[in-house]
């Protein structure tokens, strides 16, 4: 027997989730096929189903929805759909009230506006132009922070809206263990001399990495019924419905980075396919956290795609298409230059070693931001000055410091550290699919990945947004977020290849 309010509460929220997919796909329209001079009439459409949404989603009748259903709630099990659909609806109904639907507006614009200015900003290393919108951002981030209860540190608000109910402290303290041992382990592969990753810069065409790339996410769970893979500059993915997952990836021509970065997207796309089909158009029916999707773009992109069992695998045929250019390397020289080790400028070619100081680099600046503890106008200082302590890298223009993300321009404060925590949850959860499934390397030398793939949509992908991200980590791993697996194994797998 089900309560009718339930189903009226179910109801609704499936009509706000069908208009955030609705926004979902216009928005993946604008950044894959719509021509340049759609762009102000889809901003126009964008806000309006937005708004949409989130004004069917704050009304009183939701309010009241839930409070009648507290008996229920309290009465069924925890694990069950209807108390997961009423507690979760109702932390995303008490975040979403507190904060004034002006505030809300006024964020998204500031954010567009800033965005606009990021590109020519960045392309002329000019941060002067760009300056005042983060300021702007960041005044607007205070007021944002002011709707919430005083939290333990002010960082803590902002954090939540990437990764639900993690504390800023608990962040700080893993970050501190990964920085006492990744600094001295930059220092040392340092030291040992770089490797020559000549090998993978070279000229590969690019219609041909899109057909390698194809039959990689091919063997690990790619169906043409349910996937499509476009190009953009900027690689995503996008998920606009259940059924109907879509990646973008960006190829460039003297390198491979378009088969990792497909192997990235696909380990969102696959989080997502992978969520239990009755949690579908309900808040439930998502990955968990940032930082919980980013786990899964790492596993696949580094665990999986950057391990020497799975160019067992795809080595050949990478020969095989690319002879010139590969014919005559062998397989290990080509897995150590995918895996080299490198102190650089840019965040998103990082290693998997350094990547996590560009990380922990912006999780410092942010706070001390919020916090007023630096000035905007400081900021491309204090920027050049901790690369230059952490990494040993000078910077030589804001182009290629403190200009190239763009997610400050958005407004996205707090988004930052929920990479590093993926990297960190990734092997956690590695190291139990291996204890479950036994040794992966010799599934993955013969191209066999669906093992893998479904322990995790058993453990993980099919909670969708259950249960809070640190329940889904406790309930996958039996532990807490924990750096250790992680730091194991970059040292066990980096460091033997550099001495
Ligand atoms: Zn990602």
């Amino acid at each position: 027997m089900t309560d009718p309010k339930f189903e009226q509460l179910r109801e609704r929220l499936a009509e706000i989730d069908d208009l955030r997919k609705a926004a979902t796909l216009l928005f993946w329209d604008q950044r894959v096929k719509m021509p340049p001079n759609g762009a102000p009439a889809r901003a126009e459409a964008l806000a309006t189903v937005s708004r949409l949404a989130q004004e069917r989603f704050v009304s009183d009748d939701i309010g009241r929805l839930l409070d009648d259903l507290r008996g229920l709630e309290e009465s069924s099990d925890y694990d069950s759909f209807e108390a997961s659909l009423i507690r979760v609806t109702r932390r995303d109904y008490e975040k979403a009230t507190r904060v004034p639907p002006e505030l809300v507006g006024e964020m998204r614009r500031a954010a567009t506006l800033a965005l606009a200015a990021w590109g020519p900003a960045k392309q002329e290393s000019n941060f002067e132009a760009l300056r005042p919108h983060l300021e702007t951002n960041l005044e607007l981030r205070h007021r944002y922070v002011g709707c919430f209860e005083p939290a333990e540190e002010t960082y803590d608000v902002l954090l939540d809206d990437y990764e639900p109910n993690m504390k800023t402290a608990e962040v700080r303290e893993i970050f501190m263990e990964l920085k006492e041992e990744l600094l001295p382990l930059v220092e040392e592969i340092g030291e040992a001399g770089a490797i020559d990753d000549s090998v993978v810069r070279s000229n590969f065409e690019p219609g041909k990495q899109r057909e390698l790339g194809l039959e990689i996410v091919r063997r690990l769970g790619y169906t043409d019924e349910e996937w499509r893979l476009d190009e953009t500059p900027h690689p995503f993915m996008s998920s606009p419905g259940a059924g109907d997952i879509r990646l973008t990836t960006t190829y460039r021509p003297n390198d491979l980075s378009s088969l990792f970065a497909m192997m990235h997207e696909f380990g969102h796309g696959v989080y997502e396919w992978g969520v239990d089909p009755s949690l579908a158009r309900t808040p439930l029916g998502s990955g968990v956290s940032l930082g919980l999707h980013e786990s899964q773009s790492r596993t696949w992109e580094n665990l999986v795609g950057r391990s020497r069992s799975f160019w067992r695998f795809f080595y050949p045929r990478l020969q095989e298409i690319f002879s010139e250019q590969l014919g005559s390397v062998d397989e290990e020289t080509f897995y150590r230059a995918i895996n080299r080790v490198h102190p650089s400028l840019i965040r998103i070619d990082a290693d998997e070693v350094t990547y996590n100081m560009h990380i922990i680099l912006r999780f410092e600046l942010e706070q001390e931001l919020i916090e007023n503890r630096l000035a905007v106008r400081d900021l491309p200082e204090a920027w050049n000055a901790r690369m230059e302590e952490y990494l040993g890298v000078e910077v030589p223009d804001d182009a290629r410091g403190v200009l190239q993300d763009m997610h400050w321009a958005g407004g996205s404060l707090g988004y930052f550290p929920t990479y590093s925590l993926g990297n960190v949850m990734s092997v956690q959860i590695w190291e139990r699919a291996v204890e479950d499934l036994g040794d992966l390397d010799q599934r993955f030398e013969r191209g066999e990945f669906g093992e893998l793939r479904e322990w995790l949509r058993e453990h993980l992908y099919r909670l969708g947004r259950k249960f809070t991200p640190q329940e889904t980590i406790e309930r996958v791993t039996g532990s807490r977020i924990d750096a250790k697996p992680y730091l194991r194994y970059l040292r066990e797998k980096l460091a033997p290849q550099h001495a």
